[in-house]
């Protein structure tokens, strides 16, 4: 489902005290588990024209959906049958931690600091690093970057060094 622009949501939400606790939020991506994807429009394309680093909110809200195709939007979707698990938890729960370690310690981070609010913002984040800078993931969190791609089945760090050598400029002699 695409909305033109960002959305507003009035929603009551129960917490792990039992606390109702009622929100009221502006939204550029949503997804329910037994439900639609909702997107949008001007978020999609502002992540196209302005394209800053490691942001896509399609990306983003497909990644919730594949976190919850086991029920639960925890940060671990159902991983292929030749992964085993704790690789993924050891990598991600290290990357974690470090990552919410820096931010409070005042620290800078090379990653959007929405992916510390919760294993499932983290798992969604780094799937938009993920394909769309592979670079810093890569450089930054190498061991998510590797079960991240187990997961995906891809590669997209050699999709960029591939296009860099497609970009150089071809010289013709002169004589
Ligand atoms: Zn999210």
């Amino acid at each position: 489902m695409i909305y033109a622009d960002a959305f507003r949501v009035s929603r009551e939400e129960v917490d792990e005290m039992g606390i109702v606790h009622y929100q009221d939020r502006v939204l550029s991506g949503e997804s329910w588990s037994r439900g639609p994807v909702i997107l949008s429009w001007r978020d999609i394309e502002q992540d196209t024209q302005r394209g800053y680093e490691g942001h896509n909110v399609i990306i983003h809200e497909i990644a919730h959906k594949l976190d919850m195709l086991d029920g639960s939007a925890n940060g671990i979707p159902p991983l292929h049958m030749a992964m085993p698990v704790p690789p993924w938890t050891d990598a991600f729960s290290t990357a974690y931690a470090a990552l919410n370690h820096r931010l409070e310690h005042h620290h800078e981070v090379c990653v959007d600091p929405y992916a510390a609010t919760s294993p499932a913002e983290f798992f969604a984040v780094f799937s938009e690093y993920f394909f769309c800078a592979p670079d810093i993931l890569h450089a930054h969190f190498r061991d998510v970057y590797r079960q991240l791609q187990l997961y995906y089945r891809q590669d997209p760090l050699s999709r960029i060094h591939t296009d860099k050598t497609a970009d150089q400029p071809v010289h013709e002699a002169a004589e």
